[in-house]
């Protein structure tokens, strides 16, 4: 694999970009492999790459129905940020944060992480008191935080609607300056080349049919490209979750299947120069503007359980609502697409990364609204679970046992009700 390099673009500038290699190979499966990965998101991806490159373990094939990145990856707002309110949560997304920091280097492979920092506005003490709870437990785990006032909020965001009758008056933020967005393409290729180097083999159009199970213990995949055996198997699927772990006869899981819709609007010139997100009383919203102008932004998901990767019009509308709210500025701009992902809404809002009760087969789901951010960590700590058949210090409260042990780990405050996170 060519080295990316200030000289090789130069180099390739020079003869007419005739030069270039694949990123990865397109190689036909193997009969058999030491992992195999279902799901080649980024976060199937990213554990291929942990376990390569941490574990030494490289006889591993990563299978995708579609193209990779299709999923989620390919789909959402490409916000990180780890102002989580529960220190579990707000350590796992540290770690990723800091992965993220040294990510382009790593992959050599620019995935445009841009630190721009994150607002989280206030619109009410109540908001605030949570707001300052939040930052207290980033703070005590180690994390800068800071909160704003609203005439600090001001003099950064000069556009934002801060007249007295506003819909949500603003009375201030918590700014997380590490923040930002990256492209999130660029994240699941850059995982792709960096473990298709190490030898993995990366499967796409190859989409998971069943489960092979002896006396317990997980023996392989059907795929439509045939059998392919595996001393481990790991699932990294989404919102195919329920779908996909059914294979393998474990047929509740704390999860449901919701739309998350997602908008940009036609490019502008420079207007958002950090992100900002709100949630209060009957809005949810977030918003930054891209490299190409345009402005990204999002909501709350679908109130309906669906498979369905399509928007609709009530979320247009109730995005735009929120939108409007908050940047009265955007009422005459044109928005250009919108679209869908199937996330997987778990009970408490919290990820799931665990050992299951079939031998061998393990669980990476439950992201919510949050795991593109999770990206780096959650393939590192995949990894070391699948390698190491136990869970780590940071992952061990991630358990799939957790809803049976009562130890939920409740991010919003809202109890195990996906529709009310
Ligand atoms: C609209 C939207 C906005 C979002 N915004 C943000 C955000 O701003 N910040 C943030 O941190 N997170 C965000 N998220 C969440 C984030 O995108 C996801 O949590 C994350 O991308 C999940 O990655 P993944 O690799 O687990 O899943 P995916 O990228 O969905 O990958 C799973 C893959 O599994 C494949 N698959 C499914 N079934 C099979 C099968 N049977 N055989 C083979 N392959 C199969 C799918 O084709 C898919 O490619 C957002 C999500 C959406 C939908």
């Amino acid at each position: 694999m060519s080295h990316y390099s200030v000289w090789s673009v130069l180099r390739e500038g020079l003869r007419g970009q005739t030069g270039w290699e694949r990123a990865w190979r397109d190689p036909e499966p193997k009969p058999e492999y030491d992992v195999v990965i279902i799901g080649g998101g980024g976060h199937g991806l990213a554990t291929a790459y942990y376990l390569a490159k941490n574990h030494g373990i490289t006889n591993v094939a990563v299978v995708e129905k579609g193209w990779l990145g299709g999923g989620n990856t390919g789909r959402n707002t490409t916000i990180v940020r780890s102002n989580y309110s529960q220190p579990s949560s707000t350590q796992f997304y540290e770690h990723s944060l800091k992965l993220w920091e040294n990510l382009s280097h790593d992959l050599n492979y620019n995935v445009m992480f841009s630190q721009r920092g994150q607002l989280g506005l206030f619109h009410n003490p109540a908001g605030r008191d949570a707001a300052a709870k939040r930052a207290n437990t980033m703070m005590a785990c180690g994390i800068e935080a800071s909160l704003l006032s609203r005439d600090e909020v001001m003099n950064m965001v000069p556009h934002l609607d801060y007249s007295e009758n506003a819909r949500f008056p603003i009375l201030g933020a918590m700014l997380q300056k590490r923040a930002g967005t990256a492209r999130h393409d660029a994240v699941a290729w850059g995982f792709a080349r960096g473990a298709d180097n190490y030898g993995v083999d990366i499967l796409q159009q190859t989409e998971v049919t069943g489960i092979l199970r002896e006396g317990g213990m997980v023996t392989g995949v059907e795929t439509t490209k045939g059998t392919i055996r595996a001393k481990k198997v790991g699932v990294a699927v989404a919102g195919s979750t329920g779908h996909v772990m059914r294979m393998a006869g474990i047929d509740r899981l704390p999860i449901e299947s919701h739309k998350l819709q997602a908008f940009v609007s036609e490019p502008l010139k420079p207007l958002l120069d950090c992100v900002i997100g709100y949630g209060a009383p009957g809005a949810h919203f977030y918003i930054s503007q891209s490299d190409k102008g345009g402005m990204v932004f999002g909501g709350d998901l679908d109130f309906y359980n669906s498979y369905a990767q399509r928007g609709n019009l009530p979320i247009v509308q109730d995005v735009a609502e929120c939108a409007m709210a908050i940047l009265p500025c955007l009422g005459r701009v044109k928005l250009l697409r919108h679209w869908a992902g199937i996330m997987d809404m778990s009970m408490d809002g919290t990820h799931i990364m665990t050992k299951t009760p079939v031998d061998k087969l393990y669980l990476n789901a439950g992201w919510c609204y949050g795991g593109f951010k999770a990206t780096p960590a959650s393939g590192w700590h995949f990894a070391d679970l699948i390698a190491n058949d136990r869970p780590d210090n940071l992952t061990a409260a991630f358990s799939l046992d957790r809803f049976e042990r009562g130890l939920t780990i409740d991010e919003k405050g809202m109890g195990p009700t996906p529709k009310l996170h």
